[in-house]
């Protein structure tokens, strides 16, 4: 498993410790964890109290180095003057806060009611960026759930909450949609979950074929959803028209 990883990667002599980035002390953590550390994964248990300010002086050090090789001259443009400053704070604690920020607290409660019945939340709105360009992702997102008795209950703003975490981070949208599944799928354990997303990729309509109107849509059917074509058919019989 990942903790036989040499101690040695952790361990930084006290000078090293002092002079290094942030970011490099944060990265060899999680390197010595075995974590995975793409622009999708979560890595909020590897960021001690206070490093996420450090971080954002970090990278506002650097988003001028990028504005000075733009040859931008902030400091005779007022407009530029404090966008390395504002696009770093965006990054970390706004657009992409779901790198960096643990999990929202959710409580489940036991299905008491032992309901089990079809139910569709929806839409959720869909704040994202593409991981290969950082470009806005917008769109819906619709999510059923088929209930057992052993299902936990979470209130519909939960949902919205589960997506927000996952969508804030560098996405793929294929692969956003599995994340927010499996974690969705690991809180309620219900017998089917079916996940639709409709998303605008501004990638595509700002740059590149700049196709304003096309949209990518993903789908994701487990459990009674895959084996019940009848209740898949009522599940998107139910979406409004143009979802
Ligand atoms: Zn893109």
């Amino acid at each position: 498993m990942t903790q036989s990883k040499p101690t040695t990667i952790i361990a930084a002599t006290a000078s090293q410790a002092a002079t290094e980035a942030v970011s490099a002390r944060i990265r060899r953590r999680v390197e010595a964890a075995g974590q995975r550390f793409s622009a999708n994964d979560n890595i909020a248990e590897f960021i001690e109290p206070g490093e996420l300010d450090a971080l954002l002086e970090e990278v506002t050090g650097k988003m001028q180095h990028v504005l000075d090789s733009l040859v931008i001259d902030t400091e005779q443009d007022h407009n530029t003057a404090q966008t390395a400053h504002r696009i770093a704070r965006m990054y970390l604690k706004e657009v992409f806060e779901g790198r960096y920020k643990a999990a929202p607290p959710i409580t489940e409660f036991p299905n008491a009611e032992q309901l089990n019945e079809l139910m569709i939340v929806g839409p959720i709105t869909v704040r994202s960026a593409c991981s290969h360009h950082f470009c806005p992702i917008m769109g819906n997102l619709w999510v059923g759930v088929m209930p057992n008795e052993h299902t936990n209950v979470i209130g519909l703003s939960k949902y919205e909450r589960l997506a927000r975490w996952i969508m804030s981070r560098p996405q793929i949208q294929e692969e956003a949609i599995v994340q927010l599944a499996d974690l969705i799928q690991h809180k309620t354990k219900p017998d089917g979950l079916a996940l639709i997303m409709k998303s605008t990729h501004f990638c595509m309509s700002w740059r590149g074929v700049k196709d304003k109107d096309s949209k990518m849509i993903n789908s994701v059917m487990r459990g009674v959803f895959l084996k019940d074509a009848t209740l898949r058919r009522e599940f998107l019989a139910l979406l409004p028209r143009e979802y």
